[in-house]
């Protein structure tokens, strides 16, 4: 219900604030903030580190792959290479001796000698031109055996080519195990077919030493000719083999362009998604594939992904009721200082409010005085100050009763309230009926303005007074203008200055203004009106 001119005090006129209201809300504010930065700072953290660590293992895992195509494919081809140069050597003395005066109790000697060095050998074995065995490394050659609906056989009797072919995994006729043949063809004098020197590779060769291989259950490694047939495969499954590979990623896409690399497909044989390396041998129409699943390449990695996750997230809790803690601490400290500020608040406003009224107060008007007083000096502006006495009050009182004064007090005050205008200006109750209007930067002429607009609405109040001459309320006013250059002004000089001046208003018949400045001016009485009751 305050106005303008009953405005809260200017910083300096009010009492401190608390300061801790700010402090507990930006305390809280930063306790927040710092929260989620640890927390994003520990995601972000981990995030990095669980990226790097899934770089580094597949970086290990490209690593073990390409030594692991390296390694088989050196296998095979060394293999190879023993059985290519022992049958090459073996040709040159069957071709030598000649088939038809071939010693063939020298050469079966020789042939079960060599198959003994040979570990990978399952068999050596010698062919006639028109497919029946001659001489093998076995105890006993079977007379009536005969090869020649073998491909291998059919390819060299169409074919003159003299290196060694490897053909595609058989069942042995004699064994029953499965075998590579690695076959060459072997010429009479005139170049005309002479039979088939066939050594033939145990495909268990492969299977054991690829077994000895310490690589998960889901890895691969693969022997394949290049036309994408199946030799041998880890793990092995003996319907796999001869199968082709022709249709994958490795084959259709891979090798075309480069001899050897690393890629990451589903396999086409049992649809498991693996880290690659292949490598096509140079000197045989092979090559090898060495695989690791994705899922084992990834499990230590997803373990520890768990182990951290676990941890992050129970430190993130942990952090989580920590700070919450503190935030429901801090929300109640943050509670209690609105309290005492608004108690604060409550008890400055009645410190420096008159309760009947709502106006200021005297001790108000005594912090504005100094403060105003000190700026006018400064700017060099006029400073004015009223001072009003509500006539034949006591008289009033006498009348209507203690209460119906007081009534009258409000009314009184509402209407010096209506009438002070600036922002600046400030009105008090400065005890019993008399009121203090304090105008800075006001000059004489601006007061006396001010204090005629007061009288004049307190009389257009019309409040009736039957004691009073006139018949209603009015009041008188003291008005003095001071340009507080020199020390001499006071807040006590003021008010004296201004209650001198009402003394004299009042001795001059009341219901009238007198101002220091304009020689102690006295309002005419004239324009009065006499209410009509
Ligand atoms: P004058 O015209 O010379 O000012 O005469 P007056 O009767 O107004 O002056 P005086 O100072 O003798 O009387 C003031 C009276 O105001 C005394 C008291 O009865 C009355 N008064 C002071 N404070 C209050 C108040 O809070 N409420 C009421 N109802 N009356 C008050
Ligand atoms: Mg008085
Ligand atoms: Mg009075």
């Amino acid at each position: 219900m305050l106005g303008r001119n009953t405005q809260a005090p200017t910083p300096d006129q009010a009492p401190r604030e608390p300061r801790q209201g700010v402090n507990a809300g930006s305390t809280f504010r930063l306790t927040v903030s710092f929260m989620l930065m640890v927390v994003v700072a520990f995601l972000a953290v981990e995030s990095w580190r669980t990226w790097r660590d899934y770089r580094s293992v597949f970086a290990s895992a490209r690593d073990s792959v390409t030594n692991l195509a390296r390694a088989t494919a050196q296998h095979a081809e060394d293999t190879i290479r023993q059985v290519d140069v022992l049958t090459a050597g073996l040709a040159e003395r069957v071709e030598g001796d000649g088939l038809q005066n071939l010693d063939v109790a020298r050469i079966h000697k020789l042939l079960i000698q060599q198959s003994k060095i040979m570990p990978q050998l399952h068999g050596l074995f010698i062919y006639g031109p028109d497919g029946h065995w001659i001489v093998t490394d076995k105890e006993v050659t079977p007379e009536t055996a005969n090869n020649a609906d073998r491909d291998y056989f059919q390819y060299h009797r169409t074919h003159e080519d003299r290196g060694v072919r490897i053909g595609q995994v058989v069942e042995s006729r004699s064994t029953h195990d499965l075998i590579i043949p690695i076959s060459r063809r072997l010429n009479n004098p005139d170049g005309s077919f002479a039979g088939v020197l066939l050594g033939t590779v145990k495909v268990s060769y492969f299977v054991d030493y690829y077994g000895d291989f310490r690589i998960d259950d889901k890895g691969a490694l693969v022997l394949a000719m290049r036309d994408g047939t199946i030799l041998v495969r880890r793990p092995f499954i003996a319907s796999v083999v001869g199968k082709s590979l022709a249709n994958s990623e490795i084959f259709k896409t891979y090798l075309p362009n480069a001899n050897q690399g690393i890629v990451q497909i589903r396999a086409v044989v049992d649809d498991t998604e693996r880290l690659y390396g292949y490598r096509a041998l140079t000197t045989y129409p092979l090559v090898v594939e060495a695989g690791l699943s994705r899922d084992s390449i990834i499990a230590p990695w997803r373990q520890d992904l768990l182990k951290n996750g676990f941890v992050l997230v129970f430190l993130i809790l942990v952090l989580a009721c920590f700070g919450l803690i503190v935030l429901s601490q801090l929300r109640q400290r943050m509670a209690m200082e609105r309290e005492i500020r608004s108690a604060h608040k409550t008890m400055r406003d009645m410190a420096l409010t008159d309760s009947l009224t709502g106006l200021g107060n005297r001790r108000r008007l005594d912090a504005a005085l100094t403060d105003e007083i000190r700026l006018a000096r400064r700017q060099g502006s006029p400073l004015s100050l009223i001072m009003l006495d509500v006539d034949y009050f006591k008289r009033y009182n006498d009348q209507y009763g203690h209460a119906a004064g007081d009534d009258c007090l409000i009314a009184v005050g509402d209407g010096i309230r209506k009438a002070v205008k600036r922002p600046s200006d400030l009105a008090v109750r400065y005890g019993g009926e008399e009121f203090t209007v304090l105008l800075p930067n006001t000059d004489s002429a601006g007061a006396i303005q001010v204090a005629e607009d007061i009288l004049q609405t307190i009389r257009s109040l019309e409040i009736e007074h039957a004691a009073h001459p006139l018949g209603y309320v009015t009041a008188s006013a003291g008005i003095t203008t001071r340009y507080p250059v020199d020390e001499t002004v006071t807040p006590a000089s003021l008010l004296k200055s201004a209650d001198t001046c009402l003394y004299q208003a009042k001795q001059q018949g009341r219901n009238r203004w007198c101002s220091a400045q304009a020689s102690r001016q006295i309002q005419p009485i004239a324009a009065m009106p006499r209410m009509d009751r």
